[in-house]
């Protein structure tokens, strides 16, 4: 290293690294009061191993101890979450312990309570299969989810609570992709496209897998559909345009080709965006 580069770099050199747990994923539940098509996971809202879920008091415990050891931020999904009866005080309880959390669900156990704990702040991703009824719940195999999922998304506006619609394509509400983009505006000002590779059954079940490859798109739909969401792109973009203001020579079509930008101190480039700020 130069003397001038030490100016601005510190190296700090520890032995072992230590593994922090700064993140954690909780499946509240495998069971789900819908049935849809592309699920890996679903089991039925009364199946047997409801008898293994973790009881709030040990959610409770493994929260804790994780917090102890550094973490910070859960992901709460399922299965259906919101189908447990002890939802409201597992989610109150994991997210006062965090500074961030993300939450999945199909929206349809959503009620005026929930609604008003989902005002806390926090990123609530909730899934539309279709902007009809006739295909969401073709989707979900259960008559009656779609409307309950608008039901949701009611009770979240009326509550105040913001919330991000996710979609999730597959080849049986593709016909239907603009019309789904659309009512996903008009519900929220966030929106995403959700797993759209489809994870095969975790149960190896191969009629399941059989419907699952079924709804499967071409892999370079896939990609085309799998783009990075708003968010990234947005701070990709502003990394360029900083970049680009401190060294001219750097044009933001050039950057935008790398993946993985470094702007050395002496305005050369190299391949590590974590370096720019040395
Ligand atoms: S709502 Fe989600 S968990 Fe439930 S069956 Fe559909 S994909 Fe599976």
């Amino acid at each position: 290293m130069t003397t001038s580069e030490s100016t601005y770099l510190t190296l700090k050199q520890t032995v072992h690294m230590p593994r922090l747990p700064l993140e954690g994923s909780l499946d509240l539940t495998y069971r789900c009061n819908n049935n849809c098509r592309h699920c890996w996971l679903r089991i039925p809202p009364g199946a047997p191993e409801r008898r293994d879920e973790l009881g709030f008091d040990e959610i409770r415990d493994v929260v804790d101890q994780a917090r102890a050891m550094g973490c910070r931020e859960w992901s709460i999904s399922g299965g259906e979450p919101m189908l447990r009866p002890d939802f409201a005080d597992i989610f109150d309880y994991v997210t006062r312990k965090a500074t961030r959390y993300s939450l999945n669900t199909n929206g349809s156990l959503i009620t005026p309570q929930i609604a008003q704990l989902m005002r806390r702040k926090g990123s609530k991703m909730v899934a539309l299969y279709g902007a009809t009824a006739e295909v969401h719940d073709h989707v979900t195999r259960t008559p009656g989810s779609f409307e309950r999922t608008l039901r949701g998304f009611a009770y979240l506006q009326e509550a105040g609570a913001g919330f991000t619609v996710q979609l999730i394509p597959m080849r049986d509400n593709y016909h239907q992709w603009d019309e789904m983009n659309e009512l996903a505006q008009s519900l929220s000002q966030q929106r995403r496209c959700g797993a759209p590779w489809l994870w095969l059954s975790a149960c190896g079940d191969p009629e399941r897998n059989r419907e699952i490859k079924r709804q499967r798109f071409d892999p370079r739909d896939v990609i085309a559909l799998d783009q990075p969401d708003l968010s990234y792109e947005e701070w990709h973009q502003s990394v360029i345009a900083s970049a680009a203001k401190q060294s001219p020579a750097l044009t933001p079509g050039i950057a935008s080709s790398q993946s993985a930008l470094l702007l050395r101190n002496n305005g050369s480039l190299g391949s590590s965006w974590h370096q720019l700020h040395t």
